[in-house]
Order: structure tokens, then sequence, then C-alpha cells
């Protein structure tokens, strides 16, 4: 049986996507879906995936957009950004630990 074969396989992806989703503070079932309809991309993309949420972001100093805390080149107006000393948290309202903040 192969389509039995698939559905175990299918499965696994779906609980490991899923698992890593609810790792990275998304949803589980939300995962778990994706990596189940497409077992292997969906896993891959979970696991690859930077949650908004989690990430830090800061202040380019030279336009005000707001650009993500790794980014080197300021993606509005090109200015290099030193790794800045202050980080505005993400959108999970403060409740996110931000090292960078203290
Ligand atoms: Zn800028």
């Amino acid at each position: 049986m192969a389509g039995g074969a698939y559905v175990v396989i299918a499965l696994s992806f779906a609980l490991a996507g899923g698992i890593v989703g609810r790792m990275k503070g998304s949803s589980f079932w939300l995962w778990f879906l994706i990596s189940g309809v497409v077992p292997g991309i969906g896993l891959l993309t979970a696991l690859l995936y930077r949650f908004d949420r989690d990430e830090l972001r800061r202040e380019c100093p030279r336009c005000g957009r707001i650009c993500k805390l790794h980014d080197a080149v300021c993606v509005g107006c090109g200015t290099d950004l030193e790794f800045p000393e202050t980080a505005i948290a993400g959108d999970a309202g403060g409740m996110g630990s931000a090292p960078a903040a203290r």
C-alpha cells in the first residue's frame, strides 16, 4: 500500500512541522497543516521561517524606517547600519526578552 506509506510520511512531517511552528511561537495546527499538505517543503518553511513577532527591530537613524535588527543595510535608504545599542521589540507587545534593549 503505497498510499498508506505516504500518509505515515505526511503525518510525520506534519507533526515535526507543527512542533517547529509551535516552538517558534506560531500555531501548531497551522504548521501541522502546511507540513502535512506539502511534506518536506512545509517542514523546511517552518524551520527557515523567521516569525515576525520574535524579531527585534530598530529604527534607521537616517530615514526612521523600522528595520530588522540583523539587517546590515537599511532597506529604505541604503544606509549602513551599525549594530544598535537599543532594539525595538517586535509586535509581541514587549513580552519577549530583548537582550539588546536592556
Ligand atoms: Zn534608512
